[in-house]
């Protein structure tokens, strides 16, 4: 009898989380084999990113023991490049072939940050050189602009502020307030306060024009003086850090899939893709067209519908599991390892929870063990990031699960997924 594929594209939060979970439900069921697939090599832990700007942190771990039957599933590092009814194009082959049939596929292909927040590096040696030469980037300058004042530039201003007490740092920001448009007032003051009072200067409502060029660069030493749009003049500036601009990675699906104006995929409540003939591709992170606020702990509500309907579909029974978006406003920012927020919907806990649940380690522990692995004790070599041994396997308990805590703790309860 010939073994099915069910195939997930993109080995982020949502994708592992997915592929684990399936595995678990399919264990001794022979008709049906994952393939998880990636087009890097390892998995980046993007939470982790904001602190590898200003020294090594183990955030590029291994896809090896991803499953715990290695044998039966697979990780294959590839692009994939076009979805067709049925089957998707890879840009590196399986199997011998670039066309991969599927009876099932979720797709969970994230959203594009800049470097340091993710990177496009494909293999985990060239991640960690580029990680190496921006820690040197920032170690030589004396003054830092960071364009983009939502929690990725906040988060890299703080670890900066915290490592090098005598930089200069600006954080230029487009909108009246830090933060982004959705997030209530009362956060985006009090982050503006914190970042203030460590002696960053925040220029709002105010753009720097640059060159597409520059945009792809991210990261780079200015040859000019920098002007903002509306004329301010920032003095010298060694470095630029840019840390807006977010987008999801769908291109590859826009001829094919129902997409919205700004590129998410359109969803039915089971995740399932919103278009006839495609009802065995489901959608799981941060690129569905779901409105809540795009985080790794939401995944985990995705993960659990998304598994659920497949096992049922392969069971031949209708896929009923409906996915109620988490509105619920909860969000951790770390400023260094020290301070920080977490936003909670009774208010915002502090530098001493904030540096507990989430600034001190920023989960990577837990990620490794996520990813059935050990986080290396000794740091800086890419042989020890790739080499690791398994040494215990552990269910998903992540980031959502401390921030949950929290929650739990204050007494509120929230159910993300109900069964139709
Ligand atoms: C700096 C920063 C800090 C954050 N901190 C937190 C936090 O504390 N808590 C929290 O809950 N959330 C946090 N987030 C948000 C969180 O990182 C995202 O919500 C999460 O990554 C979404 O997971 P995902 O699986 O949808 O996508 P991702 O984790 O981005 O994974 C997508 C994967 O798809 C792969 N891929 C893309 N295109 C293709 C293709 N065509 N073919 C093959 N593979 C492909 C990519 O290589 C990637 O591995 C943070 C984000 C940033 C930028």
């Amino acid at each position: 009898m010939t073994i099915e594929n069910i195939i997930i594209v993109g080995g982020g939060y949502a994708g592992v989380k997915i592929a684990q979970t399936l595995e678990k439900k399919l264990v001794g069921n022979n008709n049906y084999r994952i393939i998880l697939i990636d087009k890097k090599s390892y998995f980046y832990h993007i939470v982790g990113g904001p602190r590898s700007a200003i020294e090594h942190i183990n955030n590029i771990i291994p896809y090896s023991h991803t499953f715990k039957d290695m044998k039966k599933n697979a990780v294959h590092q590839s692009t994939v490049v076009r979805l067709e009814k049925n089957k998707v194009y890879l840009d590196k082959p399986f199997e011998n072939s670039i066309e991969l049939p599927f009876a099932y596929a979720v797709l969970s292909t994230g959203i594009r940050y800049p470097t340091p927040a993710k990177t496009k590096a494909l293999e985990a040696d060239t991640a960690l050189a580029e990680q190496r030469e921006i820690q040197s980037l920032v170690k030589k300058a004396n003054s830092i602009l960071i364009v983009g004042g939502g929690p990725t530039g906040i988060e890299v201003a703080g670890e900066i502020r915290e490592k090098y007490a005598d930089k200069k740092i600006t954080l230029i920001h487009s909108q009246k307030q830090l933060l982004q448009t959705g997030i209530p007032d009362k956060p985006r003051a009090q982050i503006l306060h914190k970042v203030e009072k460590n002696d960053i200067r925040v220029i709002l409502d105010d753009v720097v024009e640059l060159s597409n060029e520059l945009i792809e660069k991210s990261v780079f030493v200015p040859q000019e003086p920098i002007t903002t749009h509306k004329g301010q003049k920032l003095g010298s500036v060694d470095l630029v850090m840019l840390l807006f601009g977010s987008r999801p990675e769908t291109e590859w699906l826009k001829d094919t899939l129902p997409l919205s104006d700004n590129g998410f995929v359109k969803v039915k409540k089971t995740l399932a893709v919103d278009k006839e003939g495609f009802e065995n591709v489901y959608i799981a992170g941060d690129i569905a067209d779901i409105k809540e606020i795009k985080m790794a702990m939401k995944t985990q509500g995705h993960s659990v519908v998304v598994a659920t309907n497949i096992f049922d579909a392969t069971k031949g029974k209708k896929p009923s599991k409906i996915y109620k978006p988490n509105t619920t406003f909860l969000m951790g920012i770390s400023f260094g390892k020290k301070q920080g927020y977490i936003f909670t919907p009774l208010g915002a806990l502090g530098d001493w929870a904030t540096s507990k649940l989430k600034g001190k380690t920023l989960f990577t522990d837990r990620t490794w063990q996520d990813m059935n692995l050990t986080e290396p004790t000794t740091t800086n070599t890419s042989k020890n990031v790739l080499s690791n041994e398994k040494v215990f396997s552990t269910t998903s308990l992540t980031i959502i699960t401390i921030l949950t805590l929290g929650v739990v703790v204050l007494g509120i309860y929230y159910t993300t997924t109900t069964t139709a």
